[in-house]
């Protein structure tokens, strides 16, 4: 039994001292004292010996290449005395100023919404899924139907979210040359960290089958399209030898954004949004609806600086946005509304909630005119009203409580706390 007054206490016992050269401490030995680890000290060699030898005597591969070009990535070397950055030396692509400065600002929106970021803070693991658990159990509480948007959401989000999260760390940052950007894209960097956390925390909650939940995105086609239309715009850019510099590599980057910040985050998402928050305006699934809740006024926020970002490079390098690329961009964003329209169709085949796919249909022509205005493309569908309202409430959390009103916590910390 654990002491709890003084849990190293049992080192004290001969059984635990280490007894020799052998009796070192390993992985899986649970607590260790510090005295057993200082004997063991330079037992063993704790880092790569390789690395003590000489420069020269490196094999090839752990030699740091001294061709690599690191401008504009915030690792070059230090300029001792260079001079100070003034706001006109940043850009937001190919910056060639210090990136390691984070004032003074230049785009005041990236900062806003990273403090904007850091208020909504909210951890997965405090929202009570008791209720979610019983209902689940009971054999009457949910009908088939409702059980697959469940699971087939979670399926869906618990591996995009990552996706998400890889793109953003292997592939887009290094491309945006902007400290304020960057430190937001830590924050939204984080923030996809928590979605796939909170996916997870509901698998397991709820007593789901993990593997079954994880695989659907390569198991089931509904689920998997969606990734797979998106992977090939993440290549490029995670890819160590493209730089962007030239007109044509800078268009690519703004394909990519597009494509993750406007189509993935700001269409694929938005049917299952909607159908887990429906869940939880009938009382149904309160817990999970109360994650994706949070989840959706992050991404909202997540989309709008991808919004910001594409429109700030399009500002600087007005030569990218031409016909052809216009063009192109509006291809995707329909293309996109069909796959995610099928996406509605294969989630809810019969109807349920009170929802069907020619409801989603019609609100994802609505989306998507919503895009097309944000990054200045002319509207696809005329007409196109929004059948669910209520989607906009939730993404205006500030004001209220909390939507499905299971608790009285605002989720606003530090100084956007508001007592009223
Ligand atoms: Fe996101």
């Amino acid at each position: 039994m654990l002491n709890w007054e003084d849990p190293l206490a049992k080192f004290n016992e001969p059984a635990f001292r280490p007894q020799g050269p052998d009796r070192h401490p390993h992985a899986g030995d649970g607590l260790v004292d510090n005295e057993s680890l200082m004997a063991t000290a330079g037992a063993a060699p704790s880092v790569n010996p390789l690395l003590a030898e000489p420069a020269d005597t490196l094999p090839g591969a752990l030699k740091p290449d001294a061709d690599a070009d690191l401008t504009g990535t915030g690792l070059e070397e230090i300029e001792m005395g260079a001079g100070r950055i003034r706001v006109d030396d940043k850009k937001i692509i190919n910056c060639r100023a210090d990136l390691n400065q984070l004032v003074p600002f230049k785009y005041d929106w990236a900062w806003q919404k990273y403090l904007d970021g850091c208020a909504n803070h909210w951890m997965p693991s405090e929202i009570n899924m008791s209720a979610d658990l019983a209902l689940w159990r009971d054999p009457n509480g949910l009908t088939d139907d409702e059980r697959t948007i469940i699971k087939r959401n979670l399926g869906f989000f618990s591996t995009a979210d990552s996706l998400v999260a890889n793109n953003l760390v292997l592939a887009v940052y290094r491309h945006i040359t902007n400290p304020e950007c960057r430190q937001y894209l830590l924050r939204q960097a984080f923030e996809e960290a928590l979605h796939t956390h909170a996916y997870q925390y509901c698998v397991e909650s709820l007593g789901l089958d993990e593997g079954e939940i994880f695989n659907m995105y390569r198991e089931l086609p509904a689920v998997a399209r969606k990734a797979e239309w998106a992977l090939p715009f993440t290549r490029h850019l995670a890819d160590p030898n493209f730089h962007t510099g030239t007109p044509e590599n800078d268009q690519i980057l703004l394909r990519e954004l597009i494509a993750f910040y406007v189509i993935f985050e700001g269409i694929f998402f938005y049917v299952g949004f909607t159908q887990i928050l429906s869940m939880g305006r009938r009382n149904k699934m309160t817990g999970v609806a109360e994650q994706f809740q949070y989840i959706l006024r992050d991404e909202s926020m997540h989309m709008n600086f991808g919004i910001d970002v594409i429109n700030q490079i399009k500002i600087e390098n007005p030569g990218l946005w031409d016909q052809a690329f216009r063009q192109e961009a509006v291809q995707m964003i329909r293309e996109a509304v069909e796959l995610e329209t099928q996406y509605a169709r294969d989630t809810m085949p019969r109807g349920v909630l009170g929802l069907n796919a020619p409801m989603f249909e019609e609100y994802l022509h609505f989306i998507a005119n919503r895009r097309c205005s944000q990054i200045g493309l002319p509207e696809q569908y005329p007409g196109a009203g929004n059948p669910f309202p209520w989607m906009s409430e939730v993404l205006d959390l500030k004001k209220e409580k909390n939507f499905f009103e299971t608790r009285v916590t605002e989720y606003q910390t530090g100084g956007a706390l508001c007592w009223d």
